[in-house]
């Protein structure tokens, strides 16, 4: 039997979930609220452990273009002190796949390949229980009916209200991001400063990161403890009122390091939200969730790579699902083992920011000292 199954997002859950659906002879409709696949710049890069990420691509049949596009070297890691003192200077290994980096461009356009997405679909609702199916009404007043309904959409999932009351809740840290191009050619200096992969600068309640993209690009992080209205009187929209504002803030700090800021274009304001932890919720048949709609947590290295694996066993699970009980059932399981992992996950996420931007700048290398191979 051939159910009728929707997935809402086109982002690395919503997509994997997809394909592996695909690759397995089924057919799903993605349901996506942006215009077209550029409508927004895509993100920065994701690092794809071996564990998780590469795991969800091999279970799509793309591991091998994925190694041909990841860039290894990406997983290098410099530690500077404030006044620029090297602390840490970590390198790959040439023969490590362990975490290679990817754009996130490049990422969405491999899951894409042949699936067919419906751009511009915004959902605004999501109504289990009716005798036929599945609700999904959209931003234009359409409904359509499916046996599933698949929430892919990220941390402000409008699917979630089917199943849970939870919203996101602010960490108390925000990070504010700039970038820089061309970073070979038009900032030699601070090309040497990042190296292959990253740098990261951490100090009291704040830590500035600054991360290699594909093709020269380089994102810049600045992470800081604040009040979530910590910018009232400034104009975010107003790159050198912001550029200021974050100069001030780490005032003090080695020239190099301030010069990512000052030579960074334009600024975007991301303050931290996460949902409980664990976040779980009574079964519902005929909807779940994946990813960020399931159990947004800090940005630190895991997020996508969940959010795909997940997508790829769920995706497994309902292939294998002959008929609507046993599609509940498939469901029903992979709901319990998403929440214990992902519970895991968050918790361990949770601490990381808590020692990543605190009081006490060593705890921050500490944590990076436990996280990585000797
Ligand atoms: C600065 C930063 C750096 C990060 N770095 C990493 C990293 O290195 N490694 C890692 O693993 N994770 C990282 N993460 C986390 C990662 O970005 C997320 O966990 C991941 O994108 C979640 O994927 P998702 O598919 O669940 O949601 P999303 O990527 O948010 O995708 C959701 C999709 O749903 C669509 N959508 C939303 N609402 C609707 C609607 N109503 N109707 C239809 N469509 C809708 C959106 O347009 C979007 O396309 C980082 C996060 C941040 C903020």
């Amino acid at each position: 039997m051939r159910h009728r199954i929707a997935v809402v997002g086109s982002g690395p859950a919503g997509l994997t979930f997809a394909r592996v659906l695909h690759r397995h002879g089924h057919s799903v409709t993605v349901l996506e609220r942006d215009p077209a696949p550029d409508a927004r710049p895509p993100g920065g890069t994701l690092d794809l452990h071996d564990t998780l990420g590469q795991v969800a691509l091999d279970k799509a049949g793309l591991l091998a273009e994925f190694r041909a596009l990841s860039r290894p070297e990406g997983q290098a890691m410099r530690i500077l002190d404030p006044d620029g003192t090297v602390l840490r200077d970590w390198r790959p290994r040439p023969d490590d796949r362990a975490n290679p980096e990817i754009d996130r461009g490049q990422l969405r356009d491999l899951l894409l390949g042949p699936l067919d997405v419906r751009w511009g679909r915004a959902v605004t609702e999501v109504a289990p229980g009716a005798p036929d199916g599945v609700r999904v009404r959209f931003a234009d007043g359409r409904q359509e009916t499916y046996d599933l309904v698949v929430g892919a959409d990220g941390a402000w999932s409008r699917v979630r209200a089917a199943l849970s009351p939870a919203t996101p809740h602010y960490t108390g840290v925000t990070l504010v991001e700039t970038a820089l191009d061309d970073v070979d050619t038009r900032h030699p200096d601070l090309a040497r400063l990042i190296g292959d992969g990253a740098v990261a600068v951490y100090g009291v309640n704040r830590s500035l990161v600054a991360q290699r993209n594909s093709g020269g690009h380089v994102k810049v992080y600045a992470q800081f403890r604040a009040p979530l209205d910590w910018h009232a009187g400034l104009d975010l929209a107003d790159a050198e009122a912001v550029r200021s504002s974050m100069l001030a803030l780490f005032d003090g700090w080695a020239a190099p390091v301030l010069d990512l800021l000052r030579r960074g274009a334009a600024f975007a304001h991301r303050p931290l939200h996460v949902l409980p932890v664990p976040h779980t919720w009574t079964h519902v048949p005929g909807v779940t969730l994946l990813g960020d709609a399931a159990h947004l947590m800090p940005p630190l290295g895991v997020g996508a790579n969940l959010a795909m694996l997940e997508g790829a066993e769920l995706a497994e699970s309902v292939a294998a699902a002959p008929g609507p009980g046993e599609l509940d059932d498939a469901v029903r399981a992979f709901e319990e083992r998403m929440w214990e992992r992902a519970g895991r996950c968050a918790a361990m996420t949770a601490a990381g920011l808590e020692r990543l931007v605190s009081p006490d700048p060593a705890d921050a290398l500490a944590f990076f000292d436990e996280l990585q191979p000797s």
